[in-house]
């Protein structure tokens, strides 16, 4: 059997870094747990733009097609702030999202026991806090029609129309489900349905949805509430599964739970193909960092956090997974930090690279 594929896009500023570390721990994972990956790197974003003159090629869209996991780095940056809109660096990655129909984005918020100093909230209320945020990525009030800013009699009317197709539900629903009988079996949906009719459809199929998964125990909160009981009690929730815009607010609050942007993997899932896996691509939440880059600085444990996702969901490699979070999780607890990590007291930082040697080396001792 072939080994599974991956495409490497590192992209721009500090992404290309923290990929030179992940790509090392992908390499282990080759050397010593028999775990070897068809890797191909290509770029997206600036760099793209920098060698082609378009932040995405045609052919790196179509091998994005083709791979079982997409994993990308970061894109953007100063450098590239007066290009047309169409050819701006993030038009790279929203056209890959686009044709790859990621239409089921995971936060995951997850607060390491060593970095709960971190979070605005209290210790005990953060520490070993571990849920995952599912959010519909495609459809809602981002893409709905009308809108647009329009003349009515004397004045200007701005207009955004939040739209959902019973079937669009269904799918995101069926994600978030699928990722709860992988968890805690614990799914809360979000909307809501109180003012909102495409509330009261989501509620509906979600819980028709449901009805396949008799093993998830359910519930369902209004958004607003969500909100609140995400800073108040956030270790209430396993999985949660909310709309494009509830979904965008409700997963950067819950992820600044936990501290720092070097810390935050993403996934997003599509469609499945052929052999029945779903399209994906793992990404990082930050952005290419210009304020640090080169400079040795860049925390590469979200990067890593985020092909620890792609072991999990797309290469069904959940104990391994396992082992590169408990490594992160063990170095952290063994007081390493890059800078950005540092708390008041001071301490000496990691770079990039050194922060890459002791994951490492953390994995080697976990055989
Ligand atoms: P950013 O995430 O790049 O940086 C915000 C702050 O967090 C900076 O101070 C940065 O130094 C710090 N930071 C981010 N990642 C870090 C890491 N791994 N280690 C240590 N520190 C880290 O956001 P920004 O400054 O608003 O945007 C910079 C560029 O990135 C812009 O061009 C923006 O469009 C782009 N961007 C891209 C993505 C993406 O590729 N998905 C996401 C957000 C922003």
């Amino acid at each position: 059997m072939s080994n599974p594929s991956l495409l490497i896009l590192p992209g721009d500023g500090i992404g290309p870094e923290v990929m030179d570390q992940v790509t090392r721990v992908i390499d282990w994972f080759g050397a010593k747990r028999d775990l070897a990956f068809d890797v191909s790197t290509d770029l997206v974003g600036g760099a793209a733009y920098d060698a082609h003159g378009t932040p995405l090629h045609d052919d790196t869209m179509a091998k994005a097609l083709e791979v079982d996991a997409v994993l990308l780095g970061a894109v953007g940056g100063p450098k590239y702030d007066d290009l047309d809109f169409s050819l701006k660096p993030e038009r790279g990655l929203l056209r890959l999202r686009k044709e790859m129909d990621l239409f089921s984005n995971l936060r995951p918020a997850q607060c390491f026991d060593a970095l709960a100093d971190f979070s605005s909230l209290k210790k005990d209320i953060v520490a070993g806090l571990d849920i995952m945020i599912v959010r519909e990525l495609t459809s809602g009030v981002y893409f709905g029609e009308p809108r647009g800013i329009f003349e009515e009699g004397n004045e200007r009317v701005g207009i955004n129309t939040q739209r959902y197709t019973e079937s669009e539900i269904e799918r995101v629903a069926r994600s978030a489900f699928d990722l709860a009988m992988k968890r805690g079996k614990k799914l809360c949906s979000m909307e809501k349905a109180n003012v909102m009719e495409s509330g009261i459809l989501w509620r509906e199929v979600v819980t028709k949805v449901g009805e396949e998964y008799p093993e998830v125990e359910l519930s369902h909160m209004y958004a607003d509430n969500g909100a609140m009981q995400l800073v108040r009690a956030p270790k209430q929730f396993d999985v949660i599964v909310t709309d494009n815009l509830f979904g965008d607010v409700l997963s950067d609050c819950a992820a600044m739970l936990t501290g720092s942007l070097g810390m935050l993997p993403s996934a997003s899932l599509g469609a499945p193909m052929e052999n029945g896996q779903a399209r994906a691509m793992y990404e990082p939440v930050h952005g290419s960092a210009p304020d640090i880059t080169g400079q040795g600085k860049a925390n590469p444990i979200a990067c890593m956090l985020s092909f620890a996702m792609a072991l999990r969901y797309s290469f069904d490699q959940g104990a391994e997974a396992t082992r590169l979070e408990s490594a992160i999780e063990k170095v952290l607890a063994d007081g390493a930090r890059t800078a950005d990590l540092m708390g008041p007291e001071g301490g000496t930082a990691l770079s990039t690279t050194e922060m890459g040697d002791v994951i490492l080396a953390a994995l080697d001792a976990s055989l």
